[in-house]
């Protein structure tokens, strides 16, 4: 959706085509934008461009269709080992590390709540984003201007001249011509609880990610399952996330839901972005894996860009990365 809204910035002639029957994993997503991840905390990749750029995007987006979904929110780490203690006081010293590394303190009441851990820690730049209120909005904008065809788009419909934007996370398979593109489904879970003693205004990250709604309530995530039978929910999973919830919390809590999608992820955790190698005018953006809303605003516009102007994409995450030597998209 958002290449289709910088391409309506640029003054391009845009239909946005959804599929209302596919569980798009944009809205599951939990929402959250967090530029330091992992058990060692690793910066995510090419935060300091992606980050900036996400905020503008979503700030831009926000005063169009005059809605709020983009909030700022600090997150706290909890870390478990002394080893993780000293990997964050040594990222503390790295200058690469210091717009992420936060003096927020959690309130002493809410660390009475949490399981003991060797240390709690600020990560700022986070951010927390309504994904319903967004991807509404854009769907709006785009209905307001008679602009959104809600139904399967096929190339039946296709007029000659026209671009093809193929921006359909897991759904690439099943278009002809695009079904060798490396896109691989990842399920995941997360649950949606209510912890009424807890009362955080801060995302938790200790063995589950707890973030705070503004409903009250909070989503528990998530899951990574690259191997699935089925995209409904699973018991298995759904144990998982409860067992990790109370390696973080010790306060009581009920679930109120189980929410379940399909990340589109690529081998190499880059995204795929770029022009089809051998069906002219058909492009494509995927493989935004589990971090869709911290690179999707940069990658769409890389791509806008390189329609519209013919400026490069980097090669890191071009798909010409998975052609072989006759040219031809490498199979999985
Ligand atoms: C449980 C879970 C939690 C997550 N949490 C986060 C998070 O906290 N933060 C984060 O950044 N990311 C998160 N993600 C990852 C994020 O959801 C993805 O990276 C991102 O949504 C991928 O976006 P996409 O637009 O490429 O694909 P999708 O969101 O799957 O969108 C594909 C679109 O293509 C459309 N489509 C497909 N086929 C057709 C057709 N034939 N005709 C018309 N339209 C079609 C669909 O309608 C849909 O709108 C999470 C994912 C899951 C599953």
């Amino acid at each position: 959706m958002l290449t289709a809204w910088f391409l309506d910035q640029e003054g391009c002639d845009v239909t946005l085509h959804n599929n209302p029957e596919i569980q798009a994993a944009s809205g599951i997503a939990a929402g959250l934008i967090n530029p330091i991840t992992g058990k060692r905390f690793a910066k995510t990749w090419m935060a300091d461009a992606l980050f900036p750029f996400a905020n503008a995007t979503y700030e831009s987006i926000q005063q169009t269709i005059g809605q709020t979904f983009f909030q700022p929110i600090n997150i706290m780490r909890l870390a478990d080992t002394i080893s993780q203690v000293n990997d964050w006081e040594a990222r503390a010293q790295n200058d690469a590390f210091k717009p992420y590394i936060g003096t927020h303190a959690i309130s002493t009441e809410i660390i009475g709540k949490l399981a003991e851990s060797k240390g709690v820690f600020n990560i700022k730049g986070g951010a927390k984003i309504n994904t319903a209120i967004l991807l509404k909005g854009i769907k709006d904008y785009f209905e307001q201007k008679n602009k959104l065809v809600n139904e399967a788009f096929s190339t039946t419909t296709y007029r000659e001249n026209e671009r093809i934007i193929y921006c359909n996370g897991t759904a690439i398979h099943s278009v002809e011509g695009l079904s060798g593109i490396p896109v691989i489904p990842v399920k995941g879970h997360y649950l949606v609880c209510s912890i009424p003693d807890l009362n955080a205004k801060e995302v938790i990250q200790g063995a589950v990610s707890i973030i705070p709604q503004e409903d009250g309530l909070y989503r528990i995530g998530s899951t990574y399952q690259w191997e699935f039978a089925h995209n409904e929910s699973e018991q298995m999973q759904i144990d998982i996330l409860k067992q990790n919830l109370e390696k973080t919390i010790r306060v009581p809590y009920t679930i109120e839901d189980v929410m379940v999608g399909i990340r589109p992820t690529s081998d190499d955790r880059r995204p795929i972005l770029g022009e089809h190698p051998t069906h002219s005018n058909v492009y494509i953006l995927n493989g935004f894996g589990t971090k869709g809303y911290s690179l999707a605003p940069y990658f769409a516009k890389q791509l806008v860009d390189y329609i519209v102007r013919d400026t490069p994409i980097e090669k890191e995450v071009n798909i010409s990365r998975f052609l072989n030597a006759n040219y031809h998209i490498r199979s999985l």
